[in-house]
């Protein structure tokens, strides 16, 4: 299936959840059976390259495309959520949001320290979401292999947030 096609199927939303956020709604993506097989198909046949030995899925939408490729790659997957949400002992990371600070946690047995990780989620708007879940990894001596997104926004620079791990994102969008 064209790019173009699973482009089609990401729907902009003016002024979501606040005035001035241009929301890329995801939903209509994955309604269409077709476009969200191509679409997990290709973000798996870009993240098999990092040779990575477990995925890290980012509540919530990142839990929709975590679980997909680590069912392609027959990887395990790990859930990074927000606080409270996880049963057993955590690791904890607090990290910035536009108003405000968020936490983000992990089960402590997840992370193996001579792995190296695939962080999955929809979208990476300022990257960060995706440097707390490299702090978390990191701070277990394990590596951060890349982080792997089905858009990206560029004209909020989340790639240089995460310098110098490698990004991939299926499609990028300036606006
Ligand atoms: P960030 O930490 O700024 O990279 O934001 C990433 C998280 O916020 C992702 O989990 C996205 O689901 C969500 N997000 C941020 N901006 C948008 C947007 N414009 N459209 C949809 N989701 C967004």
């Amino acid at each position: 299936m064209p790019i173009e096609r699973i482009q089609r199927l990401i729907v902009d939303v003016p002024d979501f959840p606040r005035p001035g956020v241009m929301f890329k709604d995801i939903t209509p993506l994955l309604a269409d059976p077709d476009g969200f097989a191509a679409a997990v198909q290709l973000m798996a046949d870009a993240g098999r390259a990092f040779q990575a030995d477990g995925i890290l899925a980012v509540e919530s939408r990142g839990f929709i495309f975590g679980a997909a490729l680590a069912h392609l790659l027959r990887l395990p997957m790990h859930l990074v959520c927000k606080r409270g949400k996880l049963p057993r002992e955590v690791l904890r990371q607090r990290y910035a949001l536009e108003y405000g600070t968020g936490e983000l946690e992990i089960h402590a047995d997840a992370i193996r320290a001579d792995a190296n990780y695939l962080l999955v989620d929809d979208v990476i708007a300022t990257g960060g979401t995706a440097w707390a879940v490299r702090e978390l990894i990191e701070h277990r001596g394990a590596r951060l292999a890349a982080g792997l997104f089905l858009l990206e926004l560029t004209h909020l620079r989340g790639r240089s947030a995460l310098v110098p791990s490698p990004i991939h994102a299926l499609l990028a969008y300036s606006h």
